[in-house]
């Protein structure tokens, strides 16, 4: 994938937090691990990852959460943004892994993306079909 740089705008259920980001598109994926399944209250993530990234918060910096998930797949270190009042994840950011890495919780987006890859297959729900028109899990 070559470098582009992209910017998404995000707002939660409640319209308290509204953000955008600018980084290095790194495509937006399904993640199928368990903690994204109880995070989400879904089978699955939509995520929209970026590097390089940089956030400019229009409203609701204050009214962000975070919480540190420590038990993932990879080790790395996640803080997962909510918004504290509606409880919209917003973002996951990784401290410890790639530099500026965020993924952005693609429902809160104003741009619709098409996932190019699904993460964690082997956890995948048994009902759910092939999400991006191809099996590459
Ligand atoms: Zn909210
Ligand atoms: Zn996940």
């Amino acid at each position: 994938m070559p470098d582009k740089s992209v910017t998404k705008t995000a707002t939660c259920l409640c319209g308290s937090v509204s953000f955008t980001t600018t980084g290095i598109d790194k495509g937006t994926v399904i993640c199928h691990c368990s903690n994204c399944q109880r995070y989400s209250g879904s089978p699955f993530m939509h995520n929209t990852r970026l590097v390089n990234s940089e956030t400019t918060f229009q409203k609701g910096q204050d009214v962000i959460k975070k919480y540190e998930d420590r038990d993932t797949k990879n080790g790395n270190l996640l803080e997962r943004w909510f918004c504290s009042n509606c409880g919209s994840p917003m973002m996951f950011k990784s401290p410890t892994g790639s530099a500026g890495f965020i993924g952005l919780q693609s429902g809160t987006l104003q741009e619709r993306e098409k996932p190019f890859r699904e993460l964690y297959g082997e956890n995948k729900h048994a009902w759910l079909g092939d999400l991006v028109g191809k099996a590459k899990l």
